[in-house]
């Protein structure tokens, strides 16, 4: 008898360049599993009756991105506390319609800061680069693995100081003007850019000046198009340890496939396939 295949998906607008289908299904193909990943094109006037729709056609779990990751939230029976402190879902399980939103975004930057580099999270003083979601994702991630010296810098102090006042009593955030964190180069062990600074087309753009950045000051960048931002090349040549976005993208993935499926991904591989998707390395 063939099992019913299931379907899962990704909300968001536009999709049409998402990664993630390709990611997914490949991986299904590997693994033997019934699922199917679509990407869903949703307006946002439509995402309360999308989300809906996961209900009505007993649609297992979906991705949500740009613009939907907050916007979603209200729509869900429960929200996860790291979601809820990050303030952003980036998955969605259903069971048996009851909807569960997680975020994903945060164990996927830690676990490929882990894996990926040498980093020493509780020894370092950290500078983190932007103050939007994905540097909400970062900080949830870096307090969740005992972080103690971080420093947050952002182009909109105003945003920096939000962000800073939704981690008081948990991180103690430094939030500094770039002059000021620039002035602090020579001290960082690792510096994280989470802005998109440096993303295609503007793959020219660097998000950080790297004159007196230590020698073995881990640069981090959460962009993956392109694999490698004029920033990290800059470091790179310097004979800088680097870590690109990619890590992060497929492990994102990977942990929302293990709450759908509750089977193990093989990351290496959903990374060679990314890799394939982007023409790249
Ligand atoms: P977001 O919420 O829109 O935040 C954007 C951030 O970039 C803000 O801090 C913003 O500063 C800053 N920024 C934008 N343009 C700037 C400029 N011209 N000069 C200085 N700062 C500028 O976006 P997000 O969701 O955090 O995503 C940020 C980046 O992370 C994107 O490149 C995205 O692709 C990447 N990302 C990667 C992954 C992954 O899996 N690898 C996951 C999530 C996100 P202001 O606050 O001053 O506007």
């Amino acid at each position: 008898m063939t099992e019913s295949i299931k379907l899962l998906g990704l909300f968001g607008h536009p999709v049409h360049h998402s990664l993630s289908p390709a990611m997914h299904n490949k991986e299904f193909g590997f693994l033997n599993l019934p699922y199917y990943y679509q990407a869903f094109d949703v307006a946002p006037a439509n995402l309360k009756e999308a989300v809906s729709g996961i209900r009505a056609l007993g649609i297992r779990g979906v991705n949500v991105t740009i613009p939907h990751k907050v916007d979603v939230m209200q729509y869900l029976d429960e929200v996860e506390e790291h979601a809820e402190m990050i303030g952003a879902v980036n998955t969605i399980v259903n069971d048996n319609g009851y909807l569960t939103g997680y975020n994903t975004d945060s164990k996927g930057f830690m676990d490929s800061l882990k894996e990926e580099t040498t980093a020493d999270i509780k020894g370092s003083k950290i500078l983190v680069i932007g103050a939007g979601g994905a540097a909400r994702a970062v900080l949830t991630g870096l307090w969740s693995s005992g972080a103690v010296d971080v420093c947050l810098t952002n182009r909109s102090m105003e945003k920096a100081e939000h962000l800073a006042e939704k981690f008081r009593g948990k991180l103690a955030l430094k939030v500094w003007s770039k002059e000021k964190a620039v002035s602090q180069n020579n001290e960082y062990d690792i510096i994280i850019n989470t802005t998109s600074l440096g993303m295609s087309p503007n793959i020219e753009t660097k998000p950080w000046p790297s004159d007196r950045i230590k020698s073995d000051c881990i640069c981090c960048d959460l962009i993956y198009n392109p694999l490698e931002t004029t920033w990290l090349q800059e470091m790179d040549a310097k004979g800088n340890e680097t870590l690109n976005g990619l890590g992060m993208f497929v492990r994102q993935g990977a942990a929302s496939f293990e709450k759908w499926t509750d089977s193990y991904p093989d990351v290496q591989r959903m990374k060679e396939t990314v890799l394939q998707n982007l023409g790249g390395k």
